[in-house]
């Protein structure tokens, strides 16, 4: 019997779902009510990457005379060529999408969906009838937008979201942004290099203050910020936001969730500024599908609960990707990594989703990546643990290319040498915790890391090096 799996959300939770229930010869509808490709593709993985590569080239440019290049003339940012450049990345990465779904068959359809009954999705259309949509299995897709919070409102001109800050055509002379995550150190790491004079201001007590996150990153993070003049406030908390003819006037205070505040912290902070960036979290798009015609569940705050087969408690839907929450990893890869879960599921499988090497790529300067378990998680997850760390100086390469700061840190099992977790702070670090993610993933062994050869002279070099150093044999770090 031919499945009908409908797709509500085209992300990269909802076009890897139906592209991998397509394979299987599911007859597939895709629903998507603005582009495919969703938050990663329109406002979030790849616009600010595209941003971040001009930002980081800028940087260099700005650096050349250390690398014995010298510039004559102005060296300046295009921010009309650089957004032009950052829309023609999207456009071209949709085209290929429409490609993909072709190529499978994929039935798309452009309009926002809503649960009428069981089986039945309508997609309102603006120049015809609804269209009605049959659905033995659903696979609910349909992603997350940025939060407001209460008297602290985006209005889109000088208090943006995320979306909004992906889509300036100046940059400001100075920004606050709320929120010193993934996001907002990320923005702060873009908008500084620009020109712009940053400040993030954090609720707790650390940036990148991620349960995922080794605290010796932050600490990294925050050294270097402080080197390039990015202001940070850590619990600390946005009070009230106002104009002013002088600018924005933001007010910061205590956090509410520091239970023990300095005099320090409690005094109020005063800041004029251009422009202010929220970066505080997200909101599910669970209103207004209809999940009340079906037995699918929500917590308090809207996000849908499901298990780690991807099932909802309805049995015919299933959910995946930033729609479940922070409960589960609200990243890209890890809602095409549920998609692939889902989709098999829906057609009769019983896969369980494995959360144990789900890597985290953060491009802030330097860069941040994770992976597994940190030392505390290992600790409190009873293993017998080490970690050792080596610096990035101590390597060849990171001396040729000027980037020295940072290090990478294993975490593993001190009986068994077993690999719990990498952390990387450092050059390339996204692009290095691909071996981490290897080793995590199946289970290697300090000894297995050493006794791979890595070629010379590269940054890849930092994972030998520790693992050699977990050996008890270090070399040079
Ligand atoms: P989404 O990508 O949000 O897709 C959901 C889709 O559903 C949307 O297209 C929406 O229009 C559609 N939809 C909603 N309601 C309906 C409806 N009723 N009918 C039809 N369609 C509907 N992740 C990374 O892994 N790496 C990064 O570097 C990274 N950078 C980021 C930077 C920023 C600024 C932001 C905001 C996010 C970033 N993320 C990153 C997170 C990543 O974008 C998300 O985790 C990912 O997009 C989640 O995929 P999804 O498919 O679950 O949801």
């Amino acid at each position: 019997m031919t499945h009908q799996i409908c797709v509500m959300g085209a992300g990269p939770g909802g076009y890897v779902a139906a592209v991998r229930a397509a394979q299987q010869g599911a007859a597939v509808t895709l629903i998507e009510k603005e582009n495919p490709g969703g938050t990663c593709l329109n406002w979030g993985c790849i616009p600010s990457k595209v941003l971040i590569t001009t930002a980081e080239l800028f940087e260099r440019f700005r650096r050349a005379a250390d690398f014995g290049i010298t510039l004559t003339g102005n060296v300046a940012v295009d921010m009309a060529h650089l957004m032009a450049r950052k829309e023609k990345v999207i456009a071209d990465q949709i085209k290929g999408l429409h490609k993909l779904f072709d190529h499978h068959r994929i039935r798309y359809i452009q309009g926002s969906g809503h649960i009428l009954k069981t089986g039945v999705i309508e997609v309102p259309q603006p120049d015809g009838p609804a269209l009605a949509v049959a659905w033995d299995r659903l696979i609910l897709a349909t992603g997350s937008r940025p939060l407001d919070l209460p008297g602290l409102a985006v209005d889109g001109r000088r208090i943006l979201s995320s979306n909004d800050a992906l889509a300036l055509d100046r940059v400001p002379p100075s920004l606050l942004i709320v929120g010193g995550g993934v996001i907002g150190c990320e923005f702060a790491h873009l908008f500084s290099s620009l020109g712009a004079q940053v400040t993030v201001v954090e609720a707790l007590d650390r940036l990148l203050p991620l349960p995922s996150v080794d605290a010796a990153c932050s600490k990294v993070l925050q050294r270097e910020m402080k080197k390039r003049r990015i202001g940070f406030m850590t619990n600390r908390t946005v009070q009230t936001i106002s104009e002013t003819q002088e600018g924005l006037r933001v007010v910061i205070g205590a956090s509410p969730f520091n239970i023990a505040p300095t005099a320090k912290e409690k005094e109020p902070v005063e800041m004029f500024v251009d422009t202010v960036l929220m970066a505080v979290g997200r909101t599910p798009n669970t209103d207004g599908i209809g999940l009340e015609k079906t037995r699918v569940e929500v917590d308090e705050r809207g996000w849908v609960k499901t298990d780690d087969h991807m099932r909802t408690a309805d049995p015919a839907v299933f959910a995946v990707g930033d729609v479940l929450g922070p409960s589960r990893i609200m990243l890209a890869h890890a809602a095409a990594a549920e998609a692939q879960v889902a989709a098999d599921n829906a057609l009769g499988a019983d896969r369980r989703m494995d959360y144990r090497a789900v890597p985290g790529a953060i491009f802030t300067s330097p860069e941040v990546a994770t992976v597994g378990l940190t030392e505390i998680q290992a600790k409190a997850g009873g293993h017998a643990v080490r970690s050792d760390e080596v610096l990035f100086r101590t390597l060849g390469k990171a001396q040729v290319i000027g980037a020295l700061a940072g290090q990478a840190k294993i975490v593993s099992d001190s009986v068994t040498g077993r690999i719990l977790g990498v952390h990387i702070i450092g050059p390339h670090a996204t692009e290095l915790i691909a071996e981490g993610t290897l080793a995590v993933n199946k289970g290697l062994t300090v000894e297995d890391l050493v006794g791979t050869i890595h070629a010379h002279p590269t940054l890849a070099e930092i994972m030998s090096e520790t693992a050699m150093k977990a050996a008890d044999r270090p070399l040079h770090g």
